[in-house]
C-alpha cells in the first residue's frame, strides 16, 4: 500500500488569483526518501502543509495510510506525519533543550518513564546531550536545526517532512544533518525532503519530484532528472559537479565525490 497518495490535489489562497497548486497526483512509498524541488513560489511548501494538514485541498484527495487526510485533525496526522519547520526559532518554546524535547510526548500523552527514555535517546541521537538543560535559544543555528529534528523524531512519526534543513548552514553542520538523515533512512522512516541544498539532495534522496508554478513537472529517479536539461533549464537546478566529472571520466554517472571515488578505485581493484 502507499503510505502517502495525494490525487488531483489544487489549491488557491483566498488572497491570490492564481492557484498554488494545480492537479497535483504522487504517491509516495514506504521508507523513500523524496526531495521535493523548484524555484521559489513553485508550491512545495504548500504541497507538504497539505500531507501534514495544515492546509485542507479545494478539491482532490490525500490519503495518509489509506486513510482520508481531510478527515483528520492536524494533531491526528502529526500521529504519523513529523514536520520539521524551515525556521526553527518558531518551533522553540520551552526553557531547557529536554522540555523542548519532551512537549510532543507529553502532548500525545505517553506515559513518564517513556518519555524520559525516548528523550534520552534522542538527545543521543541528535548529539545534544551536553545541552539537555540548555535554554534552546541559546543554541547555534545548526543544533537549533537538530533539536527541531529531535522534539519531532522523540514521537516516532513513520513520516518525516523536512522543510530547508540546512538554510544557512555551514559544510560541517550540512554534513552532520546528512548522516543523521541518513540514519533515519536506515530505520526504516519516510522522508520528504524539501531544500534548495543539492548536496543534501544527491547525498540522501533516490528520487525527486520537480515542481514549477504549482504542477509537477517531473517525477523520476534524481539521476535521470539531473540528466534531463529541459528539467534543469525550467528550475535553473545545476547538475553536481560529481555527475559533470563523472561524465568527463566515461564513468557510471555519479551525484557525489564519494561514488566518483569509488568508482574510481573500483575500477583500479
Ligand atoms: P515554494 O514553497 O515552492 O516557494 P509556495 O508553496 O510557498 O512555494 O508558494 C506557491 C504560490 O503560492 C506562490 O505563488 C506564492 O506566492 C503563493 N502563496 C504562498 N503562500 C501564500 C499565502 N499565505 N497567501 C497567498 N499566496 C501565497
Amino acid at each position: 500500500m502507499n503510505l502517502i497518495q495525494i490525487e488531483n490535489v489544487s489549491y488557491k489562497y483566498e488572497e491570490s488569483k492564481t492557484y498554488a497548486l494545480q492537479n497535483v497526483t504522487m504517491t509516495i512509498e514506504g521508507g523513500e526518501c523524496v526531495a521535493i524541488i523548484g524555484e521559489n513560489g513553485s508550491g512545495k511548501t504548500t504541497l507538504i502543509k497539505h500531507i501534514n494538514g495544515l492546509l485542507k485541498s479545494d478539491d482532490g484527495k490525500i490519503f495518509i495510510k489509506g486513510e482520508d487526510a481531510s478527515k483528520k485533525t492536524i494533531a491526528e496526522i502529526a500521529r504519523t506525519v513529523g514536520f520539521v519547520f524551515q525556521n526553527p526559532d518558531h518551533m522553540i518554546f520551552a526553557d531547557t533543550v529536554e522540555e523542548e524535547i519532551s512537549f510532543g510526548p507529553h502532548n500525545l500523552g505517553f506515559p513518564k518513564e517513556d518519555i524520559e527514555k525516548r528523550v534520552e535517546e534522542v538527545l543521543s541521537f541528535t548529539r545534544l546531550q551536553q545541552y539537555k538543560d540548555t535554554h534552546p535559544m541559546s543554541l547555534s543555528g545548526g543544533e537549533k536545526q537538530r533539536l527541531a529534528l529531535a522534539s519531532i523524531i522523540v514521537s516516532h512519526p513513520e513520516i518525516l517532512i523536512l522543510d530547508e534543513p540546512t538554510t544557512g548552514f555551514d559544510y560541517n553542520s550540512v554534513k552532520d544533518m546528512v548522516q543523521l538523515v541518513q540514519k533515519l533512512k536506515n530505520e526504516g522512516k519516510t522522508i520528504i525532503l524539501v531544500t534548495h541544498d543539492m548536496t543534501l539532495v544527491s547525498r540522501l534522496a533516490t528520487r525527486a519530484v520537480v515542481m514549477k508554478d504549482g504542477s509537477i513537472i517531473a517525477d523520476g529517479p534524481l539521476k535521470d532528472i539531473y540528466e534531463n536539461e529541459e528539467i534543469l533549464n525550467a528550475t535553473y537546478l545545476e547538475q553536481p559537479y560529481a555527475l559533470k566529472l563523472s561524465k568527463l571520466l566515461g564513468i557510471e554517472t555519479c551525484l557525489t565525490p564519494e561514488e566518483v571515488y569509488n568508482n574510481i578505485i573500483g575500477e583500479a581493484k
